[in-house]
């Protein structure tokens, strides 16, 4: 559709934004419903934040998705947050209404989508996530709320506990654990889920993983990683090869997508096709 005056207009704020999916994944979603609106890329530099929002309300915009560093940054930016953002502390996804900047956290129902997809049943389940960055709140937050038993490692163990102590009033348990091969193995033999929320095995440094080589993975456990470029990482292949089932980022970027395209248009989003076009781009930069 030829953009004009009346082309209704969202983006994505990062820094860098050069390799994100969303555009692609959005466009593809209004053509398949023939709506008239455009997602642009938009590199906001760290210091320029507050600016952005403030373009955001005067070029009109309905929406903006925000990515890595940006999502901390947003609540304090918003006229009202959702419960979510709130509790999560980060903003994914903005929604503009007049004047007003309504910020919402679509990662932590993303997350839970894309495993009750597959059906796994997150309520109460026993869970292992490696990594307490701006993901992990989002995964454990999710998790937490389902009244999922989580243990937390992470390389600083200070921020792991931090993090525990944040969603202390969740139904959920969660514990903080030292981040060694041998108590990573004991903590990994009653779970029914481990999630990597570390950058680990990200292209490009695709050899490296979070879990240790020495250390069995249970063939019981849904391995989840976060990661979707590429979509089978070294975790995956682990847990491939000790029998496990594993799931990659892609459908949880997918899903918090599709919910920011609900909020922002109203319209039930064409979830196969922002699926689809995921591929098609990640395909297309040759991973
Ligand atoms: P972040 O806030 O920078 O957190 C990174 C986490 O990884 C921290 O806990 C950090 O530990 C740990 N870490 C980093 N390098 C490490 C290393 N060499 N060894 C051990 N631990 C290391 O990043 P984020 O925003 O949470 O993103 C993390 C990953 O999730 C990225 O790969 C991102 O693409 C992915 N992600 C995917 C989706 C999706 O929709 N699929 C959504 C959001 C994020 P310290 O605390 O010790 O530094």
């Amino acid at each position: 559709m030829p953009l004009s005056g009346r082309t209704r207009l969202v983006g994505v704020i990062g820094w860098p934004i050069a390799h994100s999916l969303s555009p692609a994944m959005h466009n593809a979603a209004f053509r398949a419903l023939g709506l008239d609106w455009c997602y642009v890329p938009l590199p906001v530099a760290p210091s320029a934040l507050a600016e952005a929002m403030a373009g955001v309300r005067a070029l009109g915009f309905q929406g903006i998705n925000a990515t890595v560093p940006h999502k901390e940054g947003l609540p304090a930016l918003m006229d009202e947050l959702t419960p979510e953002a709130r509790a999560i502390g980060a903003v994914n996804t903005v929604l503009a209404r007049g004047q007003g900047l309504l910020g919402h956290n679509t990662d932590a129902s993303g997350f839970l989508r894309s495993l009750r997809e597959i059906g796994f049943e997150p309520r109460a389940c026993r869970a292992l996530v490696l990594g307490a960055g701006g993901a992990a709140r989002a995964v454990v937050y999710a998790l937490a709320s389902q009244g999922a038993h989580v243990t937390l490692v992470n390389r600083s163990a200070e921020r792991a506990r931090t993090l525990a102590e944040a969603f202390r009033e969740l139904p959920g348990r969660i514990e903080a654990m030292p981040w060694l091969a041998d108590a990573l193995g004991r903590a990994a033999r009653d779970v029914d889920l481990i999630v990597n929320t570390t950058p680990l095995g990200m292209w490009p440094e695709m050899d490296a993983s979070p879990w240790p080589a020495e250390t069995p993975l249970p063939a019981g456990a849904l391995c989840y990683d976060l990661i979707y470029n590429p979509r089978e990482t070294r975790f995956l292949r682990q847990a491939r090869e000790a029998g496990a089932r594993g799931l990659d980022g892609l459908p949880m970027l997918v899903h918090q997508g599709a919910e920011a395209f609900k909020l922002w248009t109203g319209v039930e989003p064409p979830v196969d096709a922002m699926l689809a076009a995921c591929v098609a781009a990640l395909q297309r930069e040759g991973s």
